[in-house]
């Protein structure tokens, strides 16, 4: 544990030295702005020192029975290989929250990061080979999912699937994982639901739901996608809520004080364009955004405009499916019982945020919403040392904390016999 601990350290070193030039890479691959990929690279680095800390620091159990004849040790040991597949919108973050645990519990990574941004995770790998790692502990194999992921999961050998992506793919996984009876971890996608009650702070709540919605463009798991405010604060908060929009700079990724940069591709685009027309088509009115922006000078990138959206019922498409862009779909509500019949009428679990001045009422609500994180007053906030994973379709399994590498490890437990005379049974 000490040499996996001290590659641990000595590479989150590296990611700090080489911070700009890796946030730069990522910003290349997949259009965030640079404050953002600097911030992964951040977390990335931290997570390789925390891991480092719980493998340095684990301990097995001792469960002492009461027993005279006996006596157990509970020890943990690495499941194998483990194959991590990662997507595209945080990668060497996500692929940090992986590697870190699975090396530090004693297992071999196969990573295959996302089609479109293998850059950072290949990067990676040479850091760990510079830190020490021993050769063959860590390999990366871009491709494309189908093809390259699945030969990986479906390969003998792997006896763990670690899955951070899309909720249909992470079924998929899990079929497979079945199959082979393997275990597998899943952080899927998300719908989550950022609740503004009466008693709110309108400025700091305006802002919040802004961040926790544009930031990345939308192009988060955890984005608050369903905005539904108190009936009474409706009308100023959406009023706020344009005047705030409106001064987001979208721009080139690269250049500072930019928002929000390109959506990963021109796919991706239409993708979310194609929800926007379905979003109308179904009664929506667009009250901001609603399609690509006409400056000129961002007429060659795949940009699209901050976008919010009231007036839909919630059962129209906008409102159930994971758009994974920068859509925000607004709905005022009555009363807490309605309130929490329309958060959590989702198949997705993964988060939610509450903006209120009453923390009281704030952990009634928590305790009753049906996600896996709760940001009250807050959004988009994170601790490696909080557990992190979905409820419902949002996931399986849970990674971060001290436990996360216990996702990586299978337990045994082993009995010294203590008796003083032979066994009595077949005498
Ligand atoms: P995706 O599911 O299309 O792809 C994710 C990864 O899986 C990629 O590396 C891809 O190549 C691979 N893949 C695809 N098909 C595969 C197959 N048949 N076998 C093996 N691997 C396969 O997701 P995406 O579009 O890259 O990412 C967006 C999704 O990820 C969103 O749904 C988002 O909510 C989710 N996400 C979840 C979290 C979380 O922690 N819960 C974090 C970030 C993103």
């Amino acid at each position: 544990p000490h040499e996996r601990a001290a590659v641990l350290h000595r590479v989150a070193e590296l990611i700090a030295a080489r911070r700009e030039d890796l946030a730069r890479l990522q910003t290349r691959d997949n259009g965030k702005p640079l404050a953002e990929t600097r911030a992964l690279v951040d977390s990335a680095a931290g997570t390789a020192r925390y891991f480092a800390s719980v493998c340095e620091t684990f301990e097995g159990e001792m469960p002492t029975p009461r027993s005279r004849d006996f006596t157990t040790f509970s020890t943990y040991e690495p499941v194998g290989v483990v194959a991590a597949i990662t997507p595209w919108n945080s990668p060497i973050a996500s692929e940090m929250q992986k590697i870190a645990p699975a090396l530090a519990g004693g297992n071999a990574v196969l990573v295959k990061p996302a089609d479109a941004t293998p850059m950072a995770a290949l990067a990676l790998a040479k850091l760990f080979e510079e830190a020490g790692l021993p050769a063959g502990l860590l390999s990366v194999l871009p491709g494309r999912g189908s093809v390259v992921g699945e030969a990986m999961v479906r390969h003998p050998l792997v006896r763990k699937i670690s899955f951070t992506g899309g909720t249909s793919t992470g079924r998929r996984l899990a079929a497979i994982a079945a199959d082979k009876l393997i275990p597998v971890s899943l952080e899927l996608g998300g719908k989550s639901p950022t609740i503004v009650l009466d008693d709110a702070d309108l400025e700091r709540a305006v802002q919040g739901v802004v961040y926790g919605i544009f930031s990345s463009a939308g192009q988060a798991c955890i984005a608050g996608s369903r905005l539904l405010v108190h009936r009474s604060l409706y009308d100023a908060f959406l009023k706020r809520l344009d005047e705030v929009v409106d001064r987001l700079r979208l721009g080139h990724p690269e250049h500072d004080g930019v928002h929000m940069g390109p959506l990963v591709s021109m796919a991706h685009r239409d993708s979310v364009a194609a929800y926007v027309a379905s979003a109308v088509e179904e009664g929506g009115r667009i009250r901001r955004g609603g399609r690509a922006p006409s400056d000129p000078a961002l007429a060659a990138g795949s940009y699209f405009l901050p976008t919010v959206i009231e007036g839909l019922s919630p059962d129209a498409r906008a409102c159930r499916e994971e758009i994974f862009g920068p859509v925000l779909v607004a709905m005022p509500f009555e009363d807490e019982t309605e309130l929490l019949a329309q958060a959590n009428d989702s198949v997705y679990g993964l988060a939610a945020g509450i903006w209120t001045r009453d923390y009281r009422r704030a952990w009634h609500l928590a305790s009753r919403l049906e996600a896996g994180t709760i940001w009250v007053n807050t959004y988009k906030k994170f601790a490696i040392s909080a557990p992190f994973g979905g409820f419902k379709e949002s996931g399986l399994g849970r990674e971060k904390g001290r436990q996360g590498v216990l996702a990586y490890m299978q337990q045994k437990s082993i009995y010294l016999g203590m008796e003083q005379q032979a066994m009595e049974w077949s005498r």
